[in-house]
């Protein structure tokens, strides 16, 4: 990108709409959603659904921005952005290659719609480049990522999956929605199109629902042709709203982050809690390409209870840190995969992925550290 400035400055300052008529501090919002076809702009004619009116112009520059990308364009989910990104890339006889463990919406959008377009995938078996490179067809056309992913905090080493993918002439993917732009910028390691649940950090205060992508421009003008045909925009009021939460995205997500690598290690020492899985630990089977790939480790975790933990009961007396589906608003939520996103699962799957019957998942906000750490502590004396 043409600005220079650092991570911080880019996320209040990149991609404001500038107030030539009351030279008010903030980005206007216009809601048109017909504009003139000839005369003024008419060589643009924006329209919400073309991804051109200015707010969804000017937010694009923004995320765009802070991914180290040349375009983005936003979507009303982070599953439109996945759903559209994809099928952008693919045609039938097509075949693509997803790490083994991904979101479940993503999971499930694979799993129902790939067959009845007689596109093929496969998952691949492990997170090491040659569990990449096994799968490897004559009709392979990309590989699609997820790191850290959910709820393990897997990691997978982008520069080597990059590289595979290179030497085979196929597109990149990932979903970098757990680690944000404030911790991990996928694009300056080769991959090639980064994408973004912005319902979670990018909104950061569990209000907002949308989705982002970033990539090259030849990359997004292809999606964006698609982009057209599926019609997954987001209103301009919510993009005003997104670019308003954006503003302090690189405070917000730095004070998650130094709240979880605490969190992480305090854990880590309680005897009553059998395993943490955070990649800021040493303990972490893939810390040092964590640590290498990663700007921060995030503020996403999960651990397991003792056996002699009753799980229903520590949920129960949280008192500051609450119950949540979602994740990475500014409040500390935690999760219980096993009865909400793997619930569906048979014990067997569940086993098999390494979802254990005491995995809490912890979303991490900004609240004091002291009061996450005593809340955290005295739930788990007392269950
Ligand atoms: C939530 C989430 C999604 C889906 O985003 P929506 O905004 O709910 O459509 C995709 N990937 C990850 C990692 C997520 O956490």
């Amino acid at each position: 990108m043409s600005t220079k400035n650092k991570f911080s400055t880019r996320c209040v300052h990149d991609g404001e709409i500038k107030d030539t008529m009351y030279q008010g501090i903030v980005s206007p919002l216009f809601m048109s959603t017909t504009y003139p076809w000839f005369g003024g702009d008419a060589e643009k004619k924006p329209y919400p659904r073309y991804f051109n009116t200015p707010n969804q112009e000017f937010l694009s520059k923004k995320i765009a921005s802070l991914e180290n990308g040349e375009k983005a364009l936003i979507f009303t989910s982070g599953m439109a952005a996945i759903s559209t990104s994809i099928m952008a890339n693919v045609k039938s006889g097509d075949h693509v290659i997803f790490q083994e463990d991904l979101y479940g919406g993503t999971r499930n959008f694979i799993k129902t719609e790939f067959d009845k377009y007689g596109i093929e995938y496969s998952f691949t078996n492990g997170l090491e480049s040659e569990d990449f490179t096994n799968e490897i067809r004559d009709n392979t056309v990309g590989i699609y990522v997820e790191t850290p992913s959910n709820p393990l905090l897997k990691i997978v080493d982008l520069k080597s999956i990059s590289s595979v993918a290179k030497e085979n002439s196929i597109w990149t993917m990932i979903d970098n929605t757990f680690a944000s732009p404030v911790n991990q910028n996928p694009i300056d390691h080769g991959i090639d199109i980064v994408i973004h649940s912005a319902t979670k950090y990018l909104g950061g205060h569990s209000d907002i629902s949308a989705g982002a992508v970033v990539s090259t421009e030849k990359n997004i003008n292809l999606i964006l042709n698609s982009a057209k045909n599926f019609g997954g925009n987001l209103s301009d009021y919510t993009v005003w709203l997104l670019e308003r939460s954006m503003k302090t995205l690189f405070i917000r997500v730095r004070e998650q982050t130094n709240n979880a690598k605490l969190l992480a290690k305090m854990l880590e020492e309680n005897s009553n809690i059998s395993r943490v899985y955070y990649p800021g630990l040493e303990s972490h089977p893939s810390y040092l390409i964590a640590k290498n790939q990663m700007k921060d480790f995030g503020a996403m975790m999960s651990f397991d209870l003792n056996e002699n933990i009753d799980v229903y009961k520590f949920l129960k007396n949280l008192k500051v840190i609450k119950p949540g589906m979602s994740l990475a608003g500014v409040e500390t939520t935690v999760n219980f995969p096993m009865k909400t996103s793997h619930g569906l699962l048979t014990q067997d799957e569940r086993d098999n992925q390494g979802i254990g019957n005491k995995l809490i998942r912890l979303s991490v906000g900004i609240e004091s550290y002291k009061d996450l750490f005593n809340d955290l502590d005295q739930a788990i004396k007392n269950s």
